[in-house]
């Protein structure tokens, strides 16, 4: 009862207390730190992306301006080389030189020499091309052939549909000039190799979707990692933002969707001086998430071994202070249920000095408290002890009381009382009883002259020594008593013959009796009274028999002394 009590007290235990401390101690300084590392992996995640991709798209723009600047000049060098010829057009020579640009430099796809109206004079390419099917170069949607003779320079085209191949391309156009007024009269057109481009666009990949695109100066897809977008269609990519910022001209890193990956993406992008073609390095959100995830978990692994740890020590420092008080406590409800066999717990050395103290203080407090209740169970003891002994000694004088209330001082027999109580039992008993009795009635024969002569203490030891007569005669069935001053009666269960020889003999044995008092010889009689009845039916009145045997008595003093008198209750009756 003590125990449910106890447990149902209000309040935190120190063991969650402490173990709570030390969670909360050990999260506040993992979680600022967690925040911190969180903050500081996606800072250095993000500035690795920037430098990454943007340096890898300056990496994959410098190749590829080179590469269009080579095709400029190995353009330039066959126009120059179409010039020197006499008629350029469709000729062998011409031919020779187109097939020379295409297979000894093997810049190009194709080449074709046009006229003003794009009807192409000469062509050569690595399919095949017939003119008669195709006599003009006519470029879908592009009027880059006119900004070219309009221009008299040199111009890349946008992302075409070849008409002759039917593929993506893209061309490269140099006004050819062979008139005497210096115009434009022939465009020399090199088609670019497109797996050229994307076999440089493809080096460059990294992470798991990290790629590259190339888009030309209107956003159109030049290289890109899906075959779909590159073949014989034109993908425009103008409507992203990053696009927009590359034909701009600039150069850095941005976040766009990607309908391609169908993924949020970082990227960087840069453009392709003078050519105003884009590049772009495009890498899904979520693999720079997971570099920072993974660093976060490592982190969160961490943090909970810190936890872990934090936990254990919280929870083996709170029971290195809890055990012992909870023992103590434990101690302290053993002691209110008066239970002191129960042990004090053993405060070891390496129990906190203040609760060694505490169960110090404890000990001392509950040793003496032992001692104490020892003191008082000892006193308790002894007093009971002594009770018991005065119990014993009042029983004991109670008893000698009694005895001493039954029995006359002077001869030790019983007195007056006793014997009438005795007889009032006995006549209380008589209706089972039909025995014979016979009452004696003995009085000393002038007693008085026995004080007078030989004084009071000598009629004593009279008196004593004709009691111990009585005793010495008496059977087990008989009762005598010291009735008044030198008168006894003796009750006898026997039939008047017997009580009449009882009664005789006694005569005798007192008359025999040599009375010693002091060295004296004294001598004394008696006079008997002797009345027999039967209990149940002649002793119905005690007062009657008691008075008859008186009678008898003084009938045996009147007649002569130191003799038995009968009385029969019959007669009087
Ligand atoms: P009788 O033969 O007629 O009986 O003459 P008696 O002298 O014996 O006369 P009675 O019986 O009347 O006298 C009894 C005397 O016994 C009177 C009293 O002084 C004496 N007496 C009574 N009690 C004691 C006692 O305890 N001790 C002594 N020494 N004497 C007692
Ligand atoms: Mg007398």
């Amino acid at each position: 009862m003590t125990m449910s009590k106890a447990n149902t007290q209000r309040g935190l235990s120190i063991n969650t207390l402490l173990v709570l401390s030390f969670v909360v101690v050990s999260l506040v300084p993992i979680s600022i730190l967690g925040f911190k590392v969180y903050d500081a992996a996606w800072e250095n995640a993000w500035r690795e992306v920037r430098e990454k991709h943007q340096s890898l798209a300056k990496n994959l723009a410098a190749p590829l301006y080179r590469y269009l600047e080579n095709r400029h000049i190995a353009l330039s060098l066959i126009a120059e080389q179409l010039a020197k010829l006499d008629k350029p057009g469709n000729n062998p020579q011409t031919r020779a030189v187109l097939e020379q640009g295409l297979t000894h430099l093997n810049r190009f796809q194709s080449m074709f020499l046009l006229d003003r109206q794009r009807n192409i004079l000469a062509a050569i390419g690595n399919y095949p091309i017939d003119t008669r099917q195709t006599p003009r170069l006519d470029i879908p949607d592009s009027d880059f052939l006119e900004r070219t003779l309009a221009a008299d320079e040199i111009r890349l085209s946008p992302v075409v549909i070849n008409p002759v191949s039917h593929k993506t391309t893209v061309f490269i156009a140099l006004p050819v000039t062979t008139d005497a007024n210096g115009r434009p009269s022939q465009i020399l057109v090199g088609e670019l190799r497109i797996d050229v481009i994307e076999k440089m666009r493809a080096g460059i990949h990294f992470g798991q979707h990290g790629h590259s695109a190339i888009v030309d100066q209107y956003g159109h897809v030049v290289a890109h990692p899906n075959p779909d977008w590159m073949n014989n269609y034109i993908k425009d990519l103008s409507n992203l933002s990053i696009v927009q910022s590359m034909m701009g001209g600039a150069t850095g890193v941005t976040e766009f969707y990607s309908p391609f990956k169908k993924a949020d993406m970082v990227a960087g992008f840069t453009a392709v001086p003078k050519y105003g073609w884009g590049i772009m390095v495009p890498q899904p959100k979520r693999e720079v998430s997971a570099q920072v995830d993974s660093l976060l978990r490592a982190e969160l692994i961490w943090a909970l071994a810190g936890l872990a740890v934090a936990l254990t020590v919280g929870f083996s420092l709170a029971g290195w202070i809890t055990r012992p008080i909870n023992q103590l406590a434990e101690a302290g409800r053993g002691l209110q249920e008066n239970n002191y066999e129960y042990r004090l717990p053993q405060t070891r050395s390496f129990v906190p000095r203040e609760i060694q103290q505490l169960g110090q203080a404890f000990g001392g407090a509950v040793k003496n408290l032992i001692r104490s209740r020892e003191e008082l169970n000892r006193l308790n003891q002894s007093l009971q002890q002594r009770v018991e002994e005065a119990t014993a000694e009042l029983r004991e004088a109670n008893s000698k009381l009694e005895e001493l209330a039954r029995l006359d001082h002077l001869t030790q027999l019983a007195n007056r009382r006793h014997f009438e109580d005795t007889m009032a039992q006995l006549a209380s008993r008589r209706q089972g009883d039909s025995q014979s009795v016979c009452l004696l009635l003995l009085d000393i024969d002038c007693f008085k002259d026995i004080n007078d002569r030989y004084g009071h203490p000598a009629g004593d030891a009279v008196l004593m020594q004709i009691g111990d007569i009585l005793k010495q005669s008496l059977r087990n069935t008989d009762i005598a008593a010291r009735y008044a001053g030198d008168e006894f009666v003796v009750l006898l269960r026997a039939d008047l013959n017997t009580g009449r020889q009882r009664a005789a003999q006694l005569l005798e044995t007192i008359d025999a009796h040599h009375f010693n008092y002091n060295g004296q010889e004294l001598h004394a009689t008696v006079s008997i009274g002797l009345v027999s009845c039967t209990i149940n039916s002649e002793c119905n009145s005690i007062e009657d028999v008691l008075r008859r045997v008186d009678e008898a008595m003084y009938e045996a003093k009147r007649k002569g002394r130191n003799r038995v008198a009968e009385a029969s209750l019959a007669a009087t009756n």
